[in-house]
Formats: C-alpha cells, structure tokens, sequence
C-alpha cells in the first residue's frame, strides 16, 4: 500500500513517514501544495494525508482540482485545532476524513487503515483467505495461526492482494503500490516475489491470470474477511 504525506512541517511528515514505514506501506512525501499536488494527480496511491494550511497552494483547493479530475484515492485531511472552518472546507472539497492537530500519530495510523480498508470493501481490520490472516493492525500475517515471516516487499504484495481478493490485479499495479517514486521499479522483480510468497502460504492461493496477472482467492469452501467468518 502507498501513501502520500503532503505537509509543509519538515518534523510531522518525517514523523508519519516513519511511522507508515514501520507499518509496511510505501512513502512518497511532498513539502507543498503544488509538489503535492502534482504527485496525487499523477501516481496512484491507496490513500493520501493533506494538511490544509500548505504554502503554494493550499489543502483545500489541492483536493479540490484532485476531485475535479476525478482523482478519489481516499484523502485523510490534517487541520489546526482553532480552524473549524477547515474541516468543512476541506470535507465539502472531498476529505474522506480528518484528524486534528495536535494527534497522535497512532489516531492517524488507524485512520488510514480504516479508509484503506473501506476504499477497498472491507469491514474489518482482519482479512482472512482460506489459511491466511492478515492483521492490518498489527501488520502481520499469518497461515493456520503460525505467523508468517515476510520480508518488507512481500508483506506489502500480501497486503495488496488480499485488500483486492478476487481481483485480478497486473504487475504494473503492483508495481505501482508496492515501490515509491524514487525506486527504480522493475515488473520483473514482482515475479520473483509471487514466487517467495507463493512458497509460504501456499501455491494455489495466488493464481497466475495469464497476460493480465494475479489474483488472490480463497480455496473452494473457505471463508473470506467479507463473509465475516473464517472457514
Ligand atoms: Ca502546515
């Protein structure tokens, strides 16, 4: 999962790069409204925190040209506590959520999972196929109660494919959510990571779609997070 952080105070967005980082998703940062801006209009990200008062352009209206060019990645708004006005604002301009200042970045941490799991139909924070959990809280996983040791690149293609089970999702998409802007990214690689994480939960729960990629299902008569139970 890759998140943008646009915010103009150097110290918060190192502090919540940190923390995403910690918690296995992709980073890209940007300092000001129009850096910010450009990089949501123009990269795919699973969810974006925008603080509304930014130098360049400010939060508002960022949000507000990403919705009019129907760019609707779920958008987490960061606003000062005495600006109430920003919060109407910036909800009537597209926020899906905000958090006030000053927070602790772990209120932050939940909200995003929350609006990346939403983004994605999911209801609870737990995704289960078949065997395997994945606790989005804890950002860990496991197959059959055993908890699985991934590596940072696998964890973030599990966590990709399980927030899009049943989904055919291709290499360049993976690609895409699994690396930030300044990786050099190559969709050969994602192969070779299908492999590593196919030898760990099993085979038959990544299936290879032929020219258009993979897709993530639970094995016949086994439960999905959707349904609400495990199988
Ligand atoms: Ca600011």
């Amino acid at each position: 999962m890759r998140i943008l952080i646009v915010e103009d105070d150097k110290d918060l967005n190192r502090q919540l790069a940190d923390a995403l980082v910690e918690q296995g998703y992709v980073v890209d940062r940007a300092y000001d409204g129009e850096e910010g801006h450009f990089l949501g209009d123009t990269e795919p990200y699973d969810a974006v925190i925008l603080d509304i008062g930014l130098p360049e352009m400010d939060g508002v209206t960022v949000l507000e040209n990403w919705r009019a060019a129907q760019r609707t990645m779920p958008v987490l708004i960061l606003t000062a506590r005495d600006r109430w006005s920003d919060k109407v604002a910036g909800i009537d301009a597209g926020a899906d959520d905000y958090v006030t200042k000053p927070f602790h970045v772990e209120e932050v941490l939940a909200r995003i999972r929350a609006l990346i799991r939403r983004a994605s139909g999911h209801a609870s924070s737990e995704l289960v196929c078949g065997p395997v959990r994945l606790d989005t809280k804890a950002s860990k996983a496991s197959v059959d109660g055993v908890t699985l040791k991934l590596t940072s690149h696998e964890f973030r293609l599990l966590s990709y494919l399980m927030h899009h089970m049943d989904e055919v999702v291709s290499r360049t998409e993976l690609v895409e959510h699994m690396y930030d802007q300044d990786f050099d990214r190559d969709s050969n690689t994602i192969e070779v990571f299908v492999g590593r994480l196919r030898k760990k939960i099993g085979v038959e729960l990544i299936e290879t779609v032929r020219g258009l990629g993979y897709r993530m299902v639970p094995p016949a008569g086994a439960g999905t997070e959707k349904t609400g139970k495990a199988g």
